[in-house]
Parts: structure tokens; sequence; C-alpha cells
């Protein structure tokens, strides 16, 4: 497995196996990594000849700088459980490789209507940090394949549209989020929960659960049952941040004859900000 620090080495790395017919799959990470990334790894190591990783905390995409600051790093642990898996390539730019001028200074890339939304209502800017590494990143890599968590479902949208809208020749792959047997989604920032909270922790899933399960038996007030979801997650001792019932198409507010459904939930627990989301 290489260890790739510089976007031209990366770059020449990509295109010779491009030239030599390999296909190339690619997976990127901000590190940390948990069973939720190294499950898309692996269904990109079925998928391609060569896989790709890359781990790269994104400055332009933190709202919060002390969240930023705080994003556990791990990265020899990290390249110990790709070494496992047949991984060819780390890509693991520094933040000077990826913004030689500064990270005002780099061209972004802004996509509108999705990201200005939950997430995006919620973190100013976010959605274009993301877009704007993700797109450098897919023009280091030039990967065939990228995949992507269903965790964060809302920059899995922005991602495809993204990739459309801009020609970009790369298919973008979705899977389904992995989660702790008591359902709480794999997430590095679960590592940053306190005993208690981790205890706690899983009440966000049991409330999509339960609002799931109101709208599978037909109850049609989304205003009602989104308030009385935010009622059930303050009282399992989160602040809330949203609990929004959408079209998965579009991510606009679901009509109850909307026939793919998904609820998407924001909350705090103490210090930890979490998401997550479930398909009705
Ligand atoms: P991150 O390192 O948080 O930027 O995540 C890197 C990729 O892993 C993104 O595509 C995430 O959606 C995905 N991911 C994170 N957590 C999970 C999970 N629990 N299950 C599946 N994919 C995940």
């Amino acid at each position: 497995m290489q260890v790739i620090r510089g976007i031209r080495d990366m770059q020449s790395q990509a295109m010779s196996w491009r030239a030599a017919g390999r296909r190339i799959a690619f997976v990127p990470t901000m590190g940390n990594l948990h069973d939720g990334h190294l499950g898309l790894v692996r269904e990109a190591t079925r998928q391609a000849d060569r896989v790709v990783v890359s781990i790269f905390v994104n400055p332009l995409q933190f709202d919060d700088a002390g969240d930023y600051q705080h994003y556990p790093r791990t990265l020899a642990q990290d390249l110990q459980q790709l070494e496992e898996l047949d991984v060819a390539a780390v890509f693991t730019p520094s933040e000077q490789e990826m913004y030689p001028d500064g990270r005002e200074q780099i061209t972004r890339v802004e996509v509108p209507g999705i990201s200005e939304q939950l997430e995006g209502a919620c973190r100013p800017g976010h959605f274009t940090g993301v877009a704007t590494v993700v797109t450098k990143l897919l023009q280091t890599v030039l990967p065939d394949l990228a995949l992507f968590g269903e965790k964060d479902y809302q920059q899995l949208l922005v991602i495809r549209k993204l990739v459309a809208d801009l020609n970009i020749p790369v298919t973008i792959q979705g899977l389904p989020t992995r989660r702790e047997v008591d359902g709480l989604a794999m997430s590095s920032r679960n590592s940053r929960l306190t005993p208690p909270e981790r205890r706690q922790a899983s009440g966000l899933y049991a409330v999509l659960t339960w609002t799931v399960e109101q709208l599978r038996k037909g109850t049609s007030d989304r205003e009602q049952l989104e308030a009385e979801a935010r009622r059930r997650l303050e009282a399992a001792g989160f602040a809330p941040e949203y609990v929004s019932i959408r079209d998965a198409a579009s991510l606009e507010p679901a009509e109850p004859a909307s026939s793919d459904r998904i609820v998407l939930a924001a909350a705090r627990l103490g210090e930890t900000r979490l998401i997550d989301n479930l398909r009705v």
C-alpha cells in the first residue's frame, strides 16, 4: 500500500493505472476510520482493480474552529487498518498541499438549492467546503467509481448534483449506514461522547425509528409528527437542531403522497453533534 502526499504524485499514479486499463475506486474520508468507512473500502475492493482511500480533515467544511481543532486524527492507526484490506494507495495531503494560497483563496464549488437547507442551514458554508474538496479529490484520484455513505445523506445528494452539473466522469455510489448494536450510527464523532452520553446516544436512532413507524402507519400531519419527534429527543437528553420528513430524491418537505420519504435529524448531546437519517 502506497502512502501518497502530493497531488501530482497521486495524479500520475492514477493516470498510469488508467493507461493500463485498471478500474479505480475511491473512498474519501477524514480518517479516524471505523467499520462504516471500512465497509465502503471493502465494497470498493469488490468493484475495482485499484482502491484509493483519502484521509484529509478538510478545514474548509468546518463552520466551527473548535470542532476542526478537536476532530480525532489517528493516521498511524488508520493506515494499519487499511493495510489489512486490499488498498493500493492512501492519499493523505497536507493542508498546504490542498490549499497552497490559503483556504480563503481557493476557487469554490457552490451547489445551490440542496445545500441551503438542513445541514447547510445549521452549518453555513459546510457544503461549499465539502463540494470544493470532493471536486479537488476527484480531479486528483481520477476514479471510475467513488463511494459515499448514506449516513451523510444530504452530502451524497450534493455530490451527485455537482458531479452531474460539472460533467465529472465518475459513478457515485451510496452505501447504507453502518450501526452499532444499539442502533447508533457509526461516526468518528462518537469517540467524543462521555460514557453516559454514549449510553444515551442510541436515543437518536430510537426516535427516527419511532417516526418512521408513525409514517408507515399512515400519520399524515408532517409538522405535528416532526414536533413530537423533537419533544422525544429532548426527553431523551438531546438538544435537537432539526427533525425533518423529506422527499428522499429532492429533499423538499415530503407530501403525504410522496412514495420515497426519509427522516433526517441533527441533535447535540453535550459537546457532540450527531446526525442520522432513516428511510420510510
Ligand atoms: P467522514 O470521514 O466522516 O468524512 O466519512 C467518510 C465517508 O464515510 C462518507 O462518505 C461518510 O458518509 C461515510 N460514513 C461515515 N460513517 C458511516 C457509517 N456509519 N456508515 C456508512 N458510511 C459512513
